[in-house]
């Protein structure tokens, strides 16, 4: 089994034990990542301080030719990156999978190795001239979760070191291989020391908490739980740390009266069962209105009984098993207790090892467990609803604010019952699209800050203020 190595200081380095990677999809050991504690997660982040030095002070064209390097590396192993993210994550090859992944992030690398951040003259006349500067910050923290390892990785990593930054990134203990060969490959084009990674199991030492509260790490980008992000905002307070937190969401999807169930079938599926529903804005809880729930929910079913579900590295699967042994006892727990509430019109027995078939579920309503919590798996609850007034109610009803959406043939409508939601993003007639020029963020509990796009580069930078 390959033992893989992670990237500090321009050099591979090992730890004093290891962890293993499994596979999701058959349990096999996939590789083994370095258990790192304190002393390495010191090593790299001094590595990065002192990058930081030459890294910071070059021109902004020179950041961006460096960063559009990045890009190309990246795109040029992106065949090599898709399978280790299949084998380590369980998401297919094929489809919204990790091909897919790989694809989002060659876009989000090339189109934030374009952006800048550009001088602003606030004023310039008799009295003075007033210029904002942009300037990084230091060294970045970047914690990732499981469920896109490398896209993630890469909306992290790519901003901080366009802004002159320099980055020590650790990843999920479920998916540490495709983000120590990331590192790898950058660092082929980066000098010493720009880009780190420290692995670690999160048994034996936190990792995650101890990049929160050291000193020498300036920011933090966390993209996980909530619960998470509490605690990431916690152990940062102390030394005052720069913070963007992607959390959780309970994205809600609203179907109109007036929409064409046999139309919105597809997008409704893959709004919900995006990357098996272990996706940050996935639709969470679908209200239909009533006039329409019996043909919407039968046209869903129609659509989600025919989704090919297996081993991801099979060309025909569309989706693959739940990643991890916690994630898929919280869908099991839900879906039981769902059970004895509401009517399952698909899937809702667990099938071999991680693989749980899409489900659905009718008859539930606010209050019940899987519509209020995050499932983060491949559970759709469908609630009933009568009036616009009540539905707009039912989906702020969460301490969440990711995403919505609005489905409707009359777009004037869709936007009005839109702009009544609670959450950083909203769509018509689609659910989940982002895209690298539209900042990204949660409202409520579901975040600070943003990503992408010039607002989402901001966050790495502190201002400075010029009086000449
Ligand atoms: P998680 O919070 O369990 O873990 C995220 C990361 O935090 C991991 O790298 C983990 O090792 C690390 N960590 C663990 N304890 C820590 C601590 N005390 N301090 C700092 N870091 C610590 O999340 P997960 O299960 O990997 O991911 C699923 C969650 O992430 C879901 O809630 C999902 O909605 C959310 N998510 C949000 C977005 C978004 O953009 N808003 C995107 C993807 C996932």
């Amino acid at each position: 089994m390959k033992q893989y190595q992670a990237t500090i200081g321009g050099k591979s380095v090992s730890a004093d034990s290891d962890f293993t990677v499994l596979n999701p999809a058959n349990g096999k050991e996939v590789g083994r990542a370095p258990n790192m504690g304190q002393k390495e997660l010191d090593a790299a982040v001094s590595a990065a301080k002192a990058a930081f030095i030459s890294w910071s002070s070059q021109s902004d064209a020179a950041l961006q030719t460096a960063c559009a390097a990045v890009a190309e590396k990246i795109e040029a192993h992106s065949a090599e990156l898709a399978e280790l993210i299949t084998l380590e994550q369980g998401k297919p090859l094929n489809g919204m999978g990790s091909r897919w992944e790989m694809g989002g992030a060659v876009a989000w690398a090339g189109y934030t190795s374009g952006l800048s951040l550009p001088l602003k003259v606030l004023q310039d006349n008799e009295q003075g001239r007033v210029e904002l500067h942009r300037k990084p910050l230091g060294v970045v923290g970047s914690i990732t979760p499981w469920n896109f390892p490398v896209m993630i990785a890469v909306w992290h990593m790519l901003p901080a070191l366009r802004t002159g930054n320099t980055v020590v990134i650790k990843p999920s203990p479920f998916t540490p291989l495709s983000t120590l060969r990331l590192v790898e490959i950058m660092n082929e084009v980066l000098p010493a020391g720009v880009v780190n990674v420290v692995t670690g199991d999160d048994q034996r030492f936190n990792l995650g908490g101890a990049m929160s509260s050291h000193p020498d790490i300036r920011k933090i980008v966390f993209t996980g739980s909530c619960a998470t992000g509490q605690k990431v905002m916690q152990s940062a307070a102390e030394t005052m740390k720069r913070l963007t937190l992607e959390l959780g969401g309970n994205d809600a999807g609203i179907v109109l009266a007036d929409s064409d169930p046999e139309k919105i079938a597809e997008g409704l599926f893959w709004g919900a069962f995006l990357n098996n529903g272990q996706t940050c804005a996935a639709m969470k809880r679908l209200y239909v209105h009533d006039s329409i729930h019996d043909a919407v929910c039968d046209a869903l079913v129609a659509y989600a009984k025919n989704i090919p579900v297996g081993d991801g590295l099979d060309e025909k699967s569309m989706l693959g098993p739940i990643q991890n042994r916690m994630q898929f006892d919280k869908v099991a727990r839900l879906v039981t207790d769902a059970k004895g509430r509401g009517k399952v019109l698909l899937g809702g027995e667990p099938g071999e090892g991680l693989f749980f078939p899409p489900t659905i579920v009718s008859g539930l309503s606010n209050g019940d467990a899987l519509v209020d919590e995050e499932q983060f798996g491949p559970v759709l609850p469908i609630i009933r609803y009568h009036d616009v007034e009540e539905v707009i109610r039912l989906a702020n009803d969460s301490p969440n604010g990711l995403g919505g959406s609005v489905w409707s043939s009359d777009k004037a409508t869709a936007r009005e019952v839109a702009s009544r939601l609670e959450c950083g993003s909203v769509w018509i007639n689609k659910h989940g699209a982002i895209q690298p020029n539209a900042p990204f963020g949660g409202v409520k509990a579901s975040g600070i800050g943003v990503e992408f796009s010039e607002e989402g580069l901001a966050e790495y930078t502190d201002i400075q203020v010029v009086f000449v």
